[in-house]
C-alpha cells in the first residue's frame, strides 16, 4: 500500500481529478466500475502514470491506499453513491475517509454525515468542469474539521489559485459544502441568464451581428465584468459553425439544459424564506425555454413584439453598466441566502472565504469576487449591496439597468433576471413597502393580527362588512 489517497470513478470529473493528484506529487490508487476504463486510463496517463496504481477489483484498491486512508467517491450523485458507500464501508477500517466529491445534495450529505456516525466522512462541492478538475477546481469542503485536516494538504494543493492563495475551504459540518456548492450553482444560473438577456437585447433590439456581439463582450471582459462567463460568452459569439459559415449561436436550439442543482437553490431559498428573485428567474428562464412550441403558438397569436430600439436610446455602455448592477444585486441575494442557512442550519458559513474560494477555478470566477470577499471581510453581517464600494457602483448604474427594463418592456424583450434584480433594489429602498396592505388582507379574511407603526402587535382592524 502505497498510495496517499484512492478514487473511484474515472468518468469526466474523476479522471481529471486523479490527473490533477497525480500531477502535485501524490500517489494515487484508482478504481472505476468497468475495468477496461481503469486500464485506457492508465495507459493515457503518460508521464504521470507511475503515480497513479489501477486496480481491478475494490478488494486490491482499498490495500494499494496507505492507512487509514482516505477515498474520493466521484460518481453521479444520488443512489450511485449510497451504493458505493455501501459496497465500500464493508472493506474499510473505522478510521478510514470516505469523500464524496460529487454534486450531491446537501440534504443527502446530511443525511449519509448521519449514517457515518463517527466514521469519517466528507461531503465536498467541486467546481470548473473538467478543465478545472485537472488544472484547479474551486473546492467546498463540508463535513468534520478533523476530517478535512487530514486530506486538506491534498485539496489545498490541486485546488485553484488566487495570488497564491489556494481556492480549497471547509465550510462547516455535514453538508456545508454541498450546500455552497449548490448556491454557486444558482448564481452561475443567474449570472449566464443574465448575459443571456443582454445577448437578446443586441441581438433583436439593436440588431447587432454575432461578430460586433463577441467583440462587445470582449471588451467588456476588460472592465468591471472581467469574469469568465463574460469571456466566454464572447468567444461562444465569436465562432462560426463549421458545416453552414453561420454564427454558431444562430444553429443552436434556444432551450437550456439543467441537470437541477440551480431548482435545489432556489427551492431551498423559499423553505429558508431567502429572497433570491434573479436566481428564481433565471430557473423559470430555463423552464420556460424548453416550451419552444408553446412559444412559436403564443407568436403566432400575438405576433412578435416590436423589438428594434435605436442606438442612442440605448448605447452599449448603458448595458453594461445594466449588467453590472444586475450582477451585484444577484450576488447580494446569494450571500444574504448563504446568511440565512448558516443561522438555520447552525453552520458558522465563512461568507467571506467563499467569495475567496469562488475567486478562481469555479464558472462564476471574476475580478468583481475579489472585491466582494474584502467587502465581505469588511463585514460579513451587511448586505453585499450596501457594502460602500457596492453602495457606490449601484447608485452609479441602476439608472441604467431600469433604462434597459423600461426600453426592454417597450419593446417587447423579456428579461426575466434582470428586471427581477431591479425589482429587489427598488424593494429593498423603500423603507415604507406595501405589506401593511396584506397584513390588512390578512386580518380582514383570518384575524391574523398586524402591528401598529405606533406599537404593539397581535391588533385587530374594526373592518366594515
Ligand atoms: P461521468 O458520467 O463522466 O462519470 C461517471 C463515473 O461514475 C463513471 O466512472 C462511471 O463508471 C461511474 N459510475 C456511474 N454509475 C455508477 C454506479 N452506480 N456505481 C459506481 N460507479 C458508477 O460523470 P462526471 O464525471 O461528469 O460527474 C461525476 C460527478 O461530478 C457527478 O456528481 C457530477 O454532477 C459532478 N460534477 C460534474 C461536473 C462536470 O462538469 N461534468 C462539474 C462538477 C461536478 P463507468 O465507467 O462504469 O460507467
Amino acid at each position: 500500500s502505497t498510495a496517499e489517497i484512492g478514487l473511484i470513478g474515472l468518468g469526466t470529473m474523476g479522471a481529471a481529478l486523479a490527473l490533477n493528484i497525480a500531477d502535485n506529487g501524490f500517489d494515487i490508487a484508482v478504481w472505476n466500475r468497468t475495468s477496461a476504463k481503469t486500464d485506457a486510463f492508465h495507459e493515457g496517463a503518460g508521464d504521470l502514470a507511475r503515480r497513479i496504481t489501477p486496480t481491478q477489483t475494490l478488494e486490491a484498491f482499498v490495500a494499494a491506499i496507505k492507512s487509514p486512508r482516505a477515498i474520493i467517491l466521484m460518481v453521479p450523485a444520488g443512489q450511485p453513491v449510497d451504493d458505493q458507500i455501501a459496497a465500500l464501508r464493508p472493506l474499510l477500517d473505522a478510521d478510514d475517509l470516505i469523500i464524496d466529491a460529487g454534486n450531491a445534495n446537501f440534504h443527502d450529505t446530511n443525511r449519509r454525515s448521519a449514517e457515518a456516525g463517527d466514521l469519517p466522512f466528507l461531503g465536498i462541492g467541486v467546481s470548473g468542469g473538467e478543465e478545472g478538475a485537472r488544472f484547479g477546481p474551486s473546492i467546498m469542503g463540508g463535513g468534520k474539521r478533523e476530517s478535512w485536516d487530514r486530506v486538506e494538504h491534498i485539496l489545498t494543493a490541486i485546488a485553484a489559485k488566487h495570488k497564491g492563495i489556494s481556492c480549497a475551504t471547509w465550510m462547516g459540518e455535514q453538508g456545508a459544502g454541498h450546500f455552497v456548492k449548490a448556491v454557486h450553482n444558482g448564481i452561475e444560473y443567474a449570472d449566464m441568464q443574465m448575459i443571456a438577456e443582454v445577448y437578446g437585447i443586441m441581438r433583436d433590439g439593436l440588431a447587432m451581428t454575432s461578430d460586433a456581439i463577441a467583440e462587445t463582450f470582449a471588451n467588456w471582459d476588460n472592465g468591471a465584468l472581467r469574469s469568465y462567463l463574460i469571456e466566454i460568452s464572447g468567444k461562444v459569439a465569436a465562432t462560426q459553425d463549421p458545416a453552414t459559415g453561420r454564427p454558431m449561436l444562430d444553429v443552436i436550439v434556444d432551450a437550456a439544459g439543467q441537470k437541477g442543482t440551480g431548482r435545489w437553490t432556489v427551492i431551498e431559498a423559499q423553505h429558508l424564506a431567502a429572497p433570491i428573485p434573479a436566481i428564481e428567474a433565471a430557473v423559470v428562464a430555463r423552464n420556460l425555454s424548453s416550451q419552444r412550441e408553446a412559444r412559436a403558438a403564443a407568436e403566432v397569436l400575438f405576433g412578435s413584439a416590436p423589438h428594434h430600439i435605436a442606438h442612442d436610446v440605448l448605447p452599449l455602455s448603458t448595458i453594461e453598466d445594466a449588467l453590472i448592477a444586475g450582477k451585484i444585486l444577484c450576488y447580494a441575494q446569494g450571500f444574504d441566502m448563504i446568511a440565512k442557512a448558516s443561522d438555520a442550519f447552525d453552520w458558522a458559513l465563512p461568507l467571506p472565504a467563499i467569495a475567496e474560494v469562488w475567486r478562481e477555478g469555479c464558472i462564476i470566477r471574476s475580478a468583481m469576487l475579489d472585491d466582494m470577499a474584502t467587502a465581505l471581510r469588511e463585514n460579513p453581517e451587511r448586505n453585499l449591496m450596501m457594502a460602500p464600494r457596492f453602495a457606490d457602483t449601484l447608485k452609479q448604474t441602476h439608472g441604467a439597468l431600469r433604462q434597459v427594463v423600461a426600453q426592454a418592456a417597450l419593446h417587447g424583450l423579456a428579461l426575466p433576471a434582470l428586471s427581477s434584480g431591479l425589482a429587489y433594489f427598488d424593494a429593498m429602498r423603500t423603507g415604507r413597502g406595501t405589506a401593511n396592505m396584506i397584513q390588512g388582507q390578512r386580518d380582514f379574511f383570518g384575524a391574523h393580527g398586524f402591528a401598529r407603526i405606533d406599537g404593539g402587535s397581535g391588533h385587530h382592524g374594526p373592518w366594515a362588512a
